[in-house]
This record gives C-alpha cells, structure tokens and sequence, in this order.
C-alpha cells in the first residue's frame, strides 16, 4: 500500500468499456485512503431502489443515452456533500461523472467554493475494436460495482462474485446495439470536456489496449505527483 503525501482529487476518463472500474479497483489495492464513486454504479443502485431518480434515469440507461445534466448534476453533487467529500483533505475518484461540459461547470462551481477542486484528470485511450470484443464478456455484481471479465477476468466460481458468493448478472446496456449508441454519446461530449480540464492544467492520456498495460503508467503518474 502507497500512502498519499497530498490529497487526490481524479476523474477517469475513457469510453464506456475502456476499463475505468479495473483501474478503479487495482488504484484501491495500491493507494490507501482513495474513495470511489461512479455514476453509473450509482444510477443502477438508484434504479435497484427504484427511487424517483432511478425510474427517470432507467430508461436513458437503456437506451444509451446520457441522464439530464441537471439530474446528474443534482445527484453527484448531493452524494459528494453527503459523503463529506466536499473538503480540501479528501481524496477521491469519479468514474463516469462529469461527462459533458455542463456537468464539469456545474461541478467545478460546488468544488472551487470548497477549495477542492479536481486535480488529476486521466484519459484512458484504449483502442475501440479491443473494447467491443470487452462488453458482452463483461459481468457485474450489482450491489458492489465489482467487474468480471469471462476471459481476462473470471470469478474464482463461474458467474459468482468472489468476495460475497452472490450471482453475478449483466448488464441491460451491454449490448453491441446499446454499446455503439454509449460510444457514441461519449465521442460527442469528449471534446469539450477535455477542453474544460485542459484549460485548468490537469488533463492526462494513458495509452494501452489491456488493464495490465494501463494500470502501471497510472500507478507511475499518481505516485509521481501525489505520493
Ligand atoms: P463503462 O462502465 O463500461 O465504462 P459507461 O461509462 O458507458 O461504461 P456507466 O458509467 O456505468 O457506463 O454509465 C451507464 C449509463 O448511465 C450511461 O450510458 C448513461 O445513460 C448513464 N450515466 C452514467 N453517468 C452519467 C453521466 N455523468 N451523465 C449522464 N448519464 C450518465
Ligand atoms: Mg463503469
């Protein structure tokens, strides 16, 4: 475990697939007192809930298509204030949140008024024909976020989460025809919300086409600046 000399504030960035959660998971085994959220987790717990901004967000996440800004806007910034994260000695990684411009402004607004604004932005830029072979291999414990891979991956007990023995299940929206319209979508909102984080002088590219090419020039870069 690496200890961090200074708080952490990242955004991953990469297309739906390009493998945010694996590096998510393998940056928690290495660095301590890193915190986790993802949107997407998030929206399907609200949606397992099925609370008033799940049954609006399912039918967006069915389609392939982004939440509202403002919803997403509304729900993130609620969930960083709950979590306490909305403090300059927090450390902590979104995944999948900002993903237009709009959300990085309204964000940025909550975060510079608590002195905690992001300071590590990662692209993670992995080839598109590798991530479509990814998603219909690709299974998921619900309740944790944990993925599986059935080739790169496995669960130790086939389509059986390792740490909690609960069945694993895929999800509705990893499929080739939803997968295209997701990367699309992400292609569109790509642009400017890297032109965003450009300006403030924190964007980074990692370039690989597997986790275990990615993940130790992410480990490198962090430890480099933070540890
Ligand atoms: P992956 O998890 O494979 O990297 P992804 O980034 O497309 O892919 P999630 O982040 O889990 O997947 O998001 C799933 C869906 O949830 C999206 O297609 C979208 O409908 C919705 N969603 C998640 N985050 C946001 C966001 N910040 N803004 C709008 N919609 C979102
Ligand atoms: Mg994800």
């Amino acid at each position: 475990m690496t200890t961090l000399s200074r708080p952490l504030r990242l955004l991953l960035l990469g297309a739906p697939g390009s493998g945010k959660g694996t590096q998510t998971s393998k940056l928690l085994d290495k660095f301590s007192h890193i915190n986790p959220l993802s949107s997407g987790d998030l929206l399907r717990t609200q949606i397992a809930a099925q609370t008033p901004i799940g049954r609006e967000a399912s039918s967006y996440i069915t389609n392939g298509t982004l939440v509202p800004d403002m919803t997403m806007i509304n729900l993130l910034a609620g969930e960083l204030d709950s979590r306490g994260w909305l403090s300059p000695n927090a450390s902590w990684l979104l995944d999948g949140f900002p993903r237009t411009a709009a959300q990085a402004h309204g964000l940025d607004t909550q975060l510079a008024a608590n002195a905690c604004a992001l300071n590590l932005v990662v692209e993670l830029d992995v080839n598109e024909d590798v991530i479509l072979e990814r998603i219909e291999n690709r299974w998921i414990h619900l309740p944790s976020g944990r993925i599986y891979n059935l080739q790169y991956n496995p669960p130790r007990q086939p389509f059986t989460d390792d740490l909690t023995g609960e069945p694993l299940s895929k999800r509705d929206d990893d499929n080739a025809e939803v997968f295209k319209k997701r990367l699309v979508a992400y292609n569109e909102q790509l642009l400017p919300l890297k032109e965003f984080y450009d300006k403030q002088g924190v964007l980074t590219k990692v370039s690989g086409d597997t986790s275990d090419i990615i993940f130790p020039k992410l480990a490198k870069l962090i430890s480099s600046q933070y540890a």
